[in-house]
């Protein structure tokens, strides 16, 4: 059976590997993505590699941009079982520097951009009996991390949200897991230490702070996913896998 595979985010990054990574799976990839271009540069590069894709503009923060989108999924292909919840924005700040329309800005991304997806597409699992979902956390929410507070406890929410929800959908044949990658080399690690004035002391003080010496490459981390997403993993629900270098070991 082929599976149809939403990832949120897929524009770059960590989400364009995960695209990439699926697709070579044999998934058909949908690249949800708050930019066009940068989604239709995925699809250029899963069909390059010989896969299937199709782009499609996702705002997780609209419910309207998402009840279109998985509207505009289902017309073209059919439903979607696989998801990927991906997208993900964070600025370095001391909370006390901080300030509400940040909070909820952070916490709309990387938490309710989960919920608002996740709830968008489930029904359609739950009919299917058959389902995989993984939610891309953060180490920073398993140990901490100076200047992320906000960022922070929107990931660790979702990793709380990731073992629930779990937990309910796990006589349905649907399987939810999460992933936290540690400091990867993404755009949004030089976006993040761009407003720093020692962006390149921060990347040498993260480097050396995980064992193994070196920041993670976004196909790493779709390894895990695609792994999580395969019909092998289909006994593995409810749990965080962190993909890092060894810097937490929880
Ligand atoms: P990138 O910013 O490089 O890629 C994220 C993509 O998501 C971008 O294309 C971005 O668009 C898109 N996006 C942002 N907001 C929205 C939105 N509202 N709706 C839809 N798409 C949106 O990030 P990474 O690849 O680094 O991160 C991917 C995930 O991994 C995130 O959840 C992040 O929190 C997590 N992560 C990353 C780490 C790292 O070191 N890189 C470490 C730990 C976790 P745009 O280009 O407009 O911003």
């Amino acid at each position: 059976m082929t599976h149809t595979a939403l990832i949120t985010g897929g524009g770059r990054g960590i989400g364009r590997a995960i695209a990439i990574a699926l697709a070579g799976a044999g998934a058909t990839v949908v690249v949800g993505d708050i930019r066009d271009d940068d989604a239709s540069e995925t699809v250029a590069r899963v069909e390059a590699a010989g896969g299937q894709a199709m782009a499609v503009r996702l705002d997780v923060t609209d419910s309207d941009s998402v009840r279109t989108a998985v509207e505009t999924v289902r017309r073209a292909l059919s439903s979607v079982d696989i998801l990927v919840n991906n997208a993900g924005w964070d600025r370095l700040q001391p909370f006390m520097d901080t300030e509400e329309e940040f909070w909820r800005r952070v916490v709309e991304v990387n938490y309710l951009g989960v919920l608002r997806v996740t709830h968008a597409l489930l029904p359609a699992m739950i009919e299917n009996r058959w389902g995989r979902i993984v939610n891309i956390g953060s180490d920073s929410a398993r140990v901490g991390s100076a200047m992320e507070s906000v960022y922070s406890g929107a990931k660790g929410a979702v990793l709380s949200f990731t073992k629930t929800l779990a937990r309910e959908m796990a006589r349905e044949g649907i399987t939810v897991n999460a992933v936290c990658p540690g400091p990867t080399e993404t755009p949004l690690l030089t976006e993040i230490l761009e407003g720093q004035q020692r962006g390149a002391d921060i990347v040498t003080a993260i480097t050396r702070s995980v064992p193994m010496k070196r920041l993670a490459q976004p196909t790493e981390i779709a390894a895990a996913v695609s792994f999580l997403c395969s019909a092998e993993a289909g006994f593995v629900t409810g749990q965080t896998l962190s993909v890092n270098g060894g810097l937490t070991m929880c």
